[in-house]
């Protein structure tokens, strides 16, 4: 049986509209010493049942895993699993959709699986716990992952050194605890990539941006394409399908570049339209020497960076990132140019993210028309309880 644990007074309230979280400072006691990663019981101060959840030291102290009381166990996981397979199929992009192998199965508390990601990549599937709990469990998910998939998963690589809590000394290795395959290609809407899920950042890929990329081929054509902060070249390789006359993809890391090199190779061998340079992406906007045969200017821009803001606190420093950002490749767009830039801070709104733009398009003075407004796709569903799950955002722009 789990141990209990009780709120203080009052402290229900956000789990009575389904928030996932519980912060350490909501807690009265404890029955017993559970350690980091155990189920419990949630228990308002009267002792009336709320949730079961997965313990873990620090400020978000359980991870509500369902609002019944119910045992965690192989079968929790697989009807929990079963639910997100189903959305993917449901949306189209798992089960026997043709042209199409890479999606993302598990979204955290998008999926009600707080602390659990998992992408999938043809044949394998690529989990990252960022709880002690899903660490400790990730055994039976990863059984669990194969059997819902029906077949089509038949090996889970665990990739969890870098996201579990160092504190709680976990002491894991990333490796398969299934099968174990050396075939990396995935195929997203009919494109080949090459997926690096042992060095690569995440889980190999980024999968959110699927949908944009398909936007971003239908306005490639005939048009000089800048890819900046590129990573394994996913808008490049769109670009390049889509008909335009020139990619550069810019990346400042070495290695991401030789991705980018690669999975260019991979759908378009030998294909000179396409040039690559590692370099930081400030520098690069600022002294374009590369475009001597067409003045310094480009008919599409992508900016897709990391993350400028990790915290609340850096919210503020990271919109003028955006700003300036933003403010640079105005100016290296041609007029009738298009520009899609994207951020995917959490703490960066879509008010915010579009009050940054709109201070960098003023101070160009061109003026510019929103033709899209970009979301992250739908196998990154939003818990509507969990407002805090939304990140990716994005605008297409006009610029005369
Ligand atoms: N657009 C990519 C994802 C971008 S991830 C895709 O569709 O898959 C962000 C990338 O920005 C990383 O590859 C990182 O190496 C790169 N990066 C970070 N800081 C940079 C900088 N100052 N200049 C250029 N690239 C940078």
């Amino acid at each position: 049986m789990y141990k209990n644990l009780y709120l203080k007074k009052g402290k229900e309230e956000s789990l009575e509209r389904f928030h996932p979280w519980i912060f350490s400072g909501a807690i009265h006691h404890i029955e017993g010493e559970p350690e980091e990663g155990e189920v419990v019981r949630v228990l308002t101060s009267e002792g009336d049942f709320i949730a079961v959840g997965h313990w873990q030291i620090g400020s978000i102290a359980v991870r509500v895993l369902d609002f019944e009381d119910k045992a965690v166990d192989g079968a929790y996981w697989e009807d929990r699993l079963r639910v997100a397979y189903d959305l993917r199929c449901a949306i189209g992009v798992a089960g026997h959709e043709k042209g199409n192998d890479t999606y993302r199965l598990v979204h955290g508390e998008g999926d009600c699986l707080p602390g659990l990601v998992v992408d999938v990549y043809g044949k394998t599937a690529v989990m990252q716990a960022h709880s002690v709990g899903m660490h400790v469990a990730r055994h039976e998910i990863a059984r669990a992952l194969v059997a819902v998939t029906g077949g089509t998963v038949e090996n889970v690589y665990y990739k969890s050194e870098t996201t579990l809590p160092f504190k709680a000394e976990l002491g894991q290795e990333n490796g398969f605890i299934v099968g174990g395959s050396t075939e990396n290609v995935a195929v997203e809407n009919g494109l080949k990539f090459h997926i690096d899920w042992l060095k690569g950042q995440k889980t190999g890929f980024f999968v959110d941006q699927r949908d944009n990329r398909l936007l971003l081929e239908h306005y490639a054509h005939g048009r000089a394409v800048l890819n900046m902060f590129c990573y394994t070249g996913g808008f490049s390789v769109y670009a390049m399908r889509g008909g335009a006359t020139l990619v550069h993809s810019v990346d400042s890391s070495a290695k991401a570049i030789d991705l980018t090199r690669a999975n260019v190779e991979l759908n378009f061998p030998g294909d000179a339209r396409h040039e690559a340079y590692a370099e930081d992406a400030f520098k690069y906007l600022d002294a374009i020497k590369y475009l001597d045969r067409m003045g310094d200017q480009y008919d599409l821009i992508i900016l897709d960076p990391p993350a400028f803001a990790k915290h609340k606190d850096a919210l503020r420093q990271a919109l003028k990132g955006y700003a300036r950002l933003n403010a640079k490749a105005f100016s290296k767009i041609k007029p009738g140019g298009i520009l899609f830039t994207f951020s995917c801070s959490q703490v960066v709104s879509k008010d915010h993210f579009r009050t940054a733009v709109f201070t960098a398009a003023a101070q160009s003075g061109r003026r510019v028309r929103i033709l899209h407004q970009l979301h992250q796709p739908a196998d990154h569903p939003v818990n509507i309880y969990h407002p805090e799950g939304e990140y990716l955002k994005g605008l297409v722009l006009y610029v005369e």
